[in-house]
């Protein structure tokens, strides 16, 4: 095990801010990953789980603890066929989209929109990534774990995990007890790409073939990175963790609160098909509409100019800067329109 001490961790995230790790180790298997927590418990360390650092904003004065990286690897394919699926076992510590890219190539369905995430294999079944219609909930078939409360290492079957909106049991009930070391996706082979949102039809207007995996994973990418949603070195808009707000699910009650305002405004709330299966709203379209435009600024930070949803990183920002955008658009979000924004990235050591 190499422990580093004092470890920067601005340069292993995304959003490049934040503090240092009082101790830092990376981790390529079970048993390294069961040694680091050894060493954890016996200095009465907190102990913080990093993937990729691309959902986080890490506080300005760091994590005070163990920061351990799980950069454990590996793409199998299972040689044969799970319920008419191709199934996947994939390393916690690869890349999620070399993985999207793999699985297309090996014409398996069931991914494709989600191309572009950024991160780590193990950083997907935590908030359930979602985009474009498709959500990693509805491909994982099981989650290979190791077990803070017993020391074991066990699987987790889908239903196990809990998954809903942007949420899973590793971000609620049982956060912080299970390190995540392989996940298992089942895959439909020759299956046909997901093309129900808005954004992939519009982009596919007025072909005549249906477009395979490849030209829709390609398609993905291209939207993603028109909104600085793909990581692209030199984009100052995508120095962000993302999204910053998840998009609010309200009852029905709310709604037509929400509805009255705007129409009160002159403003019709926008809906889609994939918003309104789960009643959900846009919180860019609330961002926008509570007076933050794209391109706003905010000292160091600011609003990327290609989405209202992702706060950016504009050089030199730090994690206090960023709350206070934070705090400003909740608030004035929820005078306007009465709906408290919840944010997405997992804080740390705050
Ligand atoms: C430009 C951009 C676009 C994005 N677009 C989307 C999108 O479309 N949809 C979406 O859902 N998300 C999106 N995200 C958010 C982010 O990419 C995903 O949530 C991603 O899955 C986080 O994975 P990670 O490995 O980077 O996790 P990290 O950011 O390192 O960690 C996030 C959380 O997961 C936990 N975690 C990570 N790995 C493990 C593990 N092995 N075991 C246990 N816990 C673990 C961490 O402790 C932390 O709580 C985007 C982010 C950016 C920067």
């Amino acid at each position: 095990m190499q422990l580093q001490e004092n470890a920067p961790l601005a340069p292993l995230t995304t959003f490049r801010l934040g503090g240092p790790a009082r101790y830092f180790v990376e981790a390529n298997s079970a048993a390294e990953v069961q040694q680091a927590v050894a060493f954890a418990e016996s200095k009465s360390l907190p102990l913080f789980v990093l993937g990729g650092g691309s959902n986080l904003v890490v506080s300005d004065s760091g994590w005070p603890g163990l920061v351990l990286k799980v950069a454990i690897s590996g793409i199998e394919r299972r040689s044969a066929e799970q319920d008419g699926k191709v199934v996947f076992d994939v390393g916690a510590g690869e890349s999620w989209d070399r993985f999207v890219s793999h699985a297309v190539m090996a014409h398996g369905a069931g991914v494709e929109c989600l191309s572009g995430i950024p991160g780590s294999v193990g950083g997907t079944p935590v908030q359930n990534v979602g985009a474009y219609g498709q959500e990693v909930s509805e491909t994982i078939a099981s989650v290979e774990v190791f077990d803070r409360k017993d020391g074991q290492v066990r699987e987790l079957c889908r239903e196990a995990c809990g998954f809903s909106y942007r949420s899973s049991i590793f971000n609620t009930s049982e956060r912080g007890r299970f390190i995540i070391l392989r996940v298992t996706y089942a895959l439909t082979p020759g299956g046909e790409a997901y093309l129900e949102y808005a954004d992939l039809k519009r982009h596919f207007e007025g072909r005549e073939t249906r477009p395979n995996l490849a030209e829709t994973r390609e398609a993905v990418r291209y939207i993603r990175a028109r909104k600085g949603m793909l990581i692209v070195p030199g984009d100052p808009d995508c120095q962000s963790a993302g999204s910053f707000f998840k998009n609010p699910v309200l009852s029905e009650s709310q709604h037509e609160d929400l509805d009255k305002r705007a129409a009160a405004k002159g403003f019709t709330v926008p809906s889609y098909p994939a918003l309104e299966k789960n009643r959900k709203i846009s919180a860019a379209w609330l961002i926008e509409k509570s007076g933050f435009a794209r391109g706003y600024g905010f000292g160091h930070v600011g609003i990327s100019s290609k989405h209202a949803l992702a706060i950016v990183n504009r050089g030199g920002a730090t994690a206090a800067e960023v709350l206070a955008l934070k705090d400003q658009i909740q608030h004035r979000v929820e005078e306007i329109w009465a709906v408290r924004l919840e944010p997405e990235p997992v804080m740390v050591g705050f």
